[in-house]
């Protein structure tokens, strides 16, 4: 067969997508290369057709056990036999997937990259024809990255141990290092790169300044209700909280972090996979290539740690290419947090600056003046204009003139002599003759009092908004706060300052508004009804069964027989097979006949 029938037949997909047809190609002419892709943008597809293409097995490196489980799952929904192996498997699943491997009934073969390297394994495996050699999420080769994974480096051998199989490896990450580690340590330098671009279309990007988290929180997720989300907090002790929190005021959240029992990890991580209205709550150990791509929303509880780790985090929402939502909700203090972080970090001098550099990206992005998406991909050396799909661009909101307040805190930084820190900075300027000002007689210097009426937290979010604006440095070994190069012409008044108003209105959310009439939410439900029976039934997640994309598309289509259901989203052969005449009672019976038809 060839890839586009594969692709209709047993994906049950059109066309392809974004460079996936180059990548095919090139793989099945037996070429090694890097695929560059976003999150959501079919990775997988690039592996597993050829897969289906060719006679022999396919390899496929994995860094998690939880998202080689999802791919089998989804794969044997579709009719496909793949197999997994890890070291979690016990004794009798393992000599089963050895047996069919022995036997040649896979396809495909998922594996961690230590398993792939055991001497003993490889001989085994050497046997068999393998016919390509896929490296999913190979940007944990790099340490630079941000999913380091040591034993990734090992893989250096594939290219001796099997010189004629071609490699592929794939991942979201475009970050320079990242890149030159991944084609280092993988032997793909002369091979070519595909890459298309990062932007997420589907993605509605918005931040927040935090103003009562909890209570801000609270309301996002009551504007998202029945649909899933994940929660990033920067600590386990955050999640703790913040999950407790959830579950006392009524939401059903689960919780993940490296410090709970492996069982309950993986427990709290099953609930949320096969479901589809529920809540995660999480430090970023969770959700690297978790393949849910039903998440309408990834909440920032707190600021990330860098655009890379924030484009990763945030690209977790919307993988179906569904509307779906990022927002960041971030205060000064965790700047200081995230900045003590890395300076507190046992790495190199060039490291820590690496980091923090990387940190003013990400403190830029939230606090911008501009389209977020152009400041996102801008970072990710990538082109764009304003997108008119995030906060910045809908809103109405005008920037104000703040040149003469910036010139105001300039100048007390100044007068202070770049010694001192935002309290100190902040007492003066309000006229609050505290103990540390009468010491150093700050009360005697021209700038004492000089924006009496303002308050605390407007002081302190100029400030934040001029060192976003790369206006003024903050000294992160001892908090004080610093002129720069950009600073003397604002305080000459030749640079005019924008700041945005206080208090931002919160803007409406956008919720799933596409069920037109009562007859469609009534096929909608019959469909949801159904699918959490299959799941069920199947012992698999929602959407290994239909997609909500899928769902989408029925609800709106109604088609009519089994010709008009192969054209919808995601229903290959095998799922026309199994589910068409279910799928037509549930949208064109009652709910009755529908629940009879079940059972
Ligand atoms: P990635 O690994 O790049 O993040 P996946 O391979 O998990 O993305 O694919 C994301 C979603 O897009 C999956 O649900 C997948 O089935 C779907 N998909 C992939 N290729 C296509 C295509 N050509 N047309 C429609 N949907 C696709
Ligand atoms: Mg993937
Ligand atoms: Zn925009």
């Amino acid at each position: 067969s060839s890839p586009e029938s594969i692709l209709k037949q047993v994906f049950g997909y059109s066309t392809f997508q974004g460079q996936q047809q180059q990548v095919i190609t090139h793989v099945l002419a037996g070429g090694s290369c890097l695929a560059l892709m976003p999150t959501g943008g079919g990775k997988s597809l690039c592996y597993q057709i050829p897969a289906l293409v060719m006679d022999g097995i396919t390899l496929v490196v994995c860094p998690l056990i939880a998202l080689m489980q999802d791919q089998v799952a989804s794969l044997s929904e579709l009719g496909v036999s793949a197999v997994y192996l890890s070291s979690i498997l016990d004794e009798q699943s393992q000599q089963e997937a050895m047996h069919k491997i022995r036997t040649q009934q896979v396809k495909l073969v998922y594996l961690t990259p230590e398993r792939l390297v055991n001497e003993w394994f490889l001989n085994f495996i050497r046997q068999f024809k393998i016919n390509l050699i896929a490296i999913d999420e190979a940007h944990c080769v790099s340490h630079w990255g941000h999913d380091f994974r040591p034993e990734y480096q090992k893989l250096a051998i594939l290219a001796k141990i099997f010189p004629r199989v071609p490699r592929l490896a794939l991942t979201a990450t475009a970050d320079y290092y990242t890149k030159v580690d991944i084609l280092h340590f993988l032997e793909l330098k002369n091979q070519p790169i595909f890459s298309t671009s990062f932007n997420r279309r589907n993605l509605f990007y918005q931040t927040t300044e935090k103003n009562n988290g909890k209570n801000q929180l609270l309301g996002f997720i009551a504007q998202h209700a029945h649909q899933s989300g994940i929660i990033y907090c920067n600590s386990r002790r955050k999640v703790d909280e913040i999950h407790e929190f959830l579950n006392c005021s009524g939401v059903i959240a689960f919780k993940y972090h490296a410090g709970l029992e492996n069982a309950t990890r993986i427990e709290q991580q099953n609930l949320f996979l096969q479901s589809s209205n529920r809540v995660m709550v999480a430090t970023v150990a969770f959700g690297l290539g978790i393949d849910k791509p039903d998440v309408r929303y990834v909440y920032h509880f707190e600021m990330p740690r860098s655009i890379e780790h924030f484009y990763q985090e945030s690209g977790r929402a919307g993988r179906d290419g569904m509307a779906a939502f990022s927002m960041v909700n971030f205060g000064f203090k965790e700047i200081y947090e995230l900045s003590q972080m890395v300076l507190q970090s046992e790495v190199s001098e060039l490291k820590k600056r690496y980091e923090l550099d990387k940190l003013k990206k990400i403190i830029a992005y939230c606090d911008s003046v501009t389209c977020r998406r152009q400041q996102l991909l801008n970072s990710l050396g990538e082109d764009c204009d304003p997108c008119g799909h995030c906060d910045i661009c809908i809103s109405q909101e005008q920037l104000q003139d703040g040149s003469v307040l910036a010139q105001k805190i300039l100048s007390t930084v100044y007068r202070l002599q770049q010694k001192f820190s935002l309290g100190h900075i902040i007492d003066v300027m309000k006229g609050k003759a505290s103990s540390s000002v009468q010491i150093w007689e700050h009360h005697r210097l021209s700038t004492f009092g000089i924006a009496s009426e303002l308050s605390i937290k407007e002081l302190r979010r100029t400030v934040r908004q001029l060192y976003s604006q790369n206006l003024l440095d903050i000294d992160f070994n001892n908090g004080a706060i610093k002129l720069n190069a950009n600073s003397l012409p604002v305080l000459r008044g030749i640079k005019q300052v924008l700041l945005r108003p206080q208090r931002r209105a919160e803007l409406a959310l956008v919720n799933n508004v596409w069920l037109r009439t009562e007859h469609e939410e009534r096929i909608y439900h019959n469909l949801l009804n159904w699918r959490h029976m299959m799941a069920i039934r199947h012992k698999v997640s929602h959407h290994a069964i239909l997609s909500d994309k899928s769902l989408y598309e029925l609800v709106n289509i109604k088609p009519e027989n089994r010709g008009e259901l192969k054209d919808i989203y995601g229903i290959g052969q095998v799922k026309l097979e199994r589910f068409g005449d279910d799928l037509l009672v549930a949208i064109h019976k009652s709910a009755n006949s529908v629940k009879a038809a079940m059972f």
